[in-house]
C-alpha cells in the first residue's frame, strides 16, 4: 500500500498529528499498516472537494468568435479555457467557395474533422512536396506544425469542421497569414521578390483577410502552378468514419494513432459512439491529456483528481471537455439520443489503463484484504477491460 496516498485520503477525518501520536503509542506487535486500515474504516466517507479541481467544461459553440460574410471561427484556447494547456480547438464554418487564406501556424500542428459539407485543402511541406485534397463528412486532416496550407469550402451549403491544435496556447486568430505579411512588407522588396512592379501591390489586401469569399472550384482538382512539383508522399488525409470500428456492448470507437495515419505525429484521434444508457468505463491515460468535443447527444463526465477530489459535468452538442493526463474518469451516456464525441490525445500513440484490467492483474488475496469482499463478490469483479458497457435495466 502506498501510505502517502492513504494519508492524504483520510486526512479529512484523522489529522496527521493525531495519526502520528497514535502511531507513537502503538504496541510493537501491531503493524502500522493494520492500524492505518482501522483508522480508514473509522473515518467518515471522504468528502467531495470538487472546488479543488479546475473547470473542465467549455461551451465553444456558444461563443461569438470571428464572424465574416464568408465564414466564422470560434475557439477554445487557454485564454477561454485555462485547463486546456496542451490542446486548443476551433469550430470553423465556410460558405461555398470561401477561402481560409494561405497561412501557417508557428506553434502548433493542425488536425480537423469534417462535420458537414465538403472542403478542399492545399498544403506545402519543407521537402517541397505539395498536396491538393478534397474532404467530406467523417474525414480528417493533419498538417504538421509550420507547414503552409489553405482551405476552401466546396458546399453545397455551409461547410463545418472542428479543428484541433497540439498546443493550448495557440490561437487561430494569431496565425501567420500571407495577406498580413504582404501588407506589411516594403513594396520594393515585394517587387523584387515576386517579380511584379510596385504598383501591382497597391491592389493587394491592406491587412490580413483570414476568411474571404471565393468561387467554388470545379470538381476536378486543379494542377499545381508548378507542373514539376512532386505530390506529397505522405497523405494528409485519413477517412476516420471509414475505419472499421471496435464494437463494444455499449457503443463503438474508432482510434487513429500515428500507426494508422503516419503524418499525425503529435496526436491520436478517436470517434466514440455511445448507445443510450452506455457507460464508458472508469479508466485513465498514463501519458496524455484528453480533449473531447461533443457532436450529438448528451453525457455526464466525472473526473477524479486524487485527494478526494471528484467533479461531474454534463455535456451536449458543442461542448468541449478537457481531462488532464493521469486523471481518472468515466462517461455516463444520458438521454434517448445516442452520443457521438470526437476525442484528441496529445500523443501519437494510445495508452489506457482501465480499472477492470487493473483488478484482473492483481491476486485475489490482496484484494480480499484491501476491500474486505466475500469470495462471491470477488468472483463477480471484472477481470479485463470492458471499454463501453451497455445499458443496465
Ligand atoms: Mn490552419
Ligand atoms: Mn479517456
Amino acid at each position: 500500500m502506498d501510505t502517502s496516498e492513504k494519508n492524504s485520503n483520510f486526512s479529512e477525518g484523522v489529522s496527521r498529528r493525531n495519526l502520528f501520536d497514535t502511531l507513537g503509542r502503538v504496541s510493537a506487535g501491531l503493524a502500522a499498516t493494520s492500524l492505518i486500515a482501522q483508522q480508514v474504516r473509522a473515518a467518515p466517507p471522504p468528502e467531495t472537494k470538487s472546488e479543488g479541481l479546475e473547470n473542465f467544461k467549455f461551451d465553444i459553440e456558444n461563443q461569438t468568435g470571428w464572424v465574416g460574410d464568408a465564414g466564422s471561427a470560434k475557439e477554445a484556447t487557454v485564454a477561454e479555457f485555462p485547463v486546456s494547456q496542451s490542446i486548443a480547438g476551433v469550430s470553423m464554418r465556410l460558405q461555398p467557395g470561401a477561402i481560409r487564406e494561405l497561412h501557417w501556424h508557428a506553434l502548433a500542428a493542425e488536425w480537423a474533422y469534417m462535420l458537414k459539407g465538403r472542403c478542399r485543402t492545399t498544403v506545402i511541406s519543407p521537402n517541397g512536396q505539395a498536396e491538393i485534397t478534397d474532404f467530406e463528412e467523417g474525414d480528417t486532416w493533419y498538417f504538421p506544425r509550420g507547414h503552409g496550407h489553405a482551405l476552401q469550402g466546396l458546399g453545397p451549403g455551409e461547410t463545418h469542421f472542428i479543428l484541433g491544435f497540439d498546443n493550448g496556447h495557440f490561437s487561430e486568430f494569431g496565425t501567420f497569414g500571407i495577406t498580413d505579411w504582404i501588407a506589411h512588407t516594403a513594396p520594393h522588396i515585394l517587387s523584387r521578390n515576386l517579380g511584379l512592379p510596385e504598383s501591382a501591390f497597391e491592389r493587394f489586401p491592406k491587412k490580413e483577410i483570414y476568411i474571404g469569399p471565393g468561387k467554388v472550384p470545379g470538381a476536378a482538382l486543379d494542377a499545381f502552378r508548378n507542373g514539376d512539383l512532386e505530390n506529397s508522399q505522405s497523405a494528409h488525409k485519413y477517412r476516420l468514419d471509414k475505419q472499421t470500428p471496435r464494437i463494444l456492448e455499449g457503443g463503438e470507437e474508432r482510434i487513429v494513432t500515428q500507426r494508422e495515419f503516419p503524418i499525425q505525429s503529435s496526436l491520436t484521434a478517436v470517434k466514440m459512439d455511445l448507445k443510450p444508457g452506455a457507460l464508458r468505463e472508469m479508466h485513465w491515460h498514463p501519458h496524455a491529456d484528453e480533449w473531447q468535443y461533443y457532436v450529438k447527444g448528451r453525457s455526464k463526465v466525472t473526473i477524479f483528481g486524487s485527494h478526494a477530489r471528484v467533479k461531474t459535468e454534463e455535456f451536449g452538442p458543442g461542448h468541449v471537455a478537457f481531462i488532464k493526463q493521469g486523471y481518472g474518469h468515466y462517461i455516463e451516456q444520458i438521454g434517448d439520443e445516442p452520443t457521438t464525441l470526437l476525442i484528441l490525445f496529445n500523443s501519437p500513440n494510445y495508452e489506457e489503463i482501465s480499472l477492470s484490467n487493473w483488478l484482473g492483474g492483481n491476486p485475489a488475496a490482496l484484494l480480499y484484504d484491501h476491500f474486505g469482499l466475500s469470495k462471491d463478490q470477488m468472483d463477480r469483479l471484472p477481470m479485463k477491460e470492458i471499454g463501453i458497457m451497455g445499458r443496465r435495466s
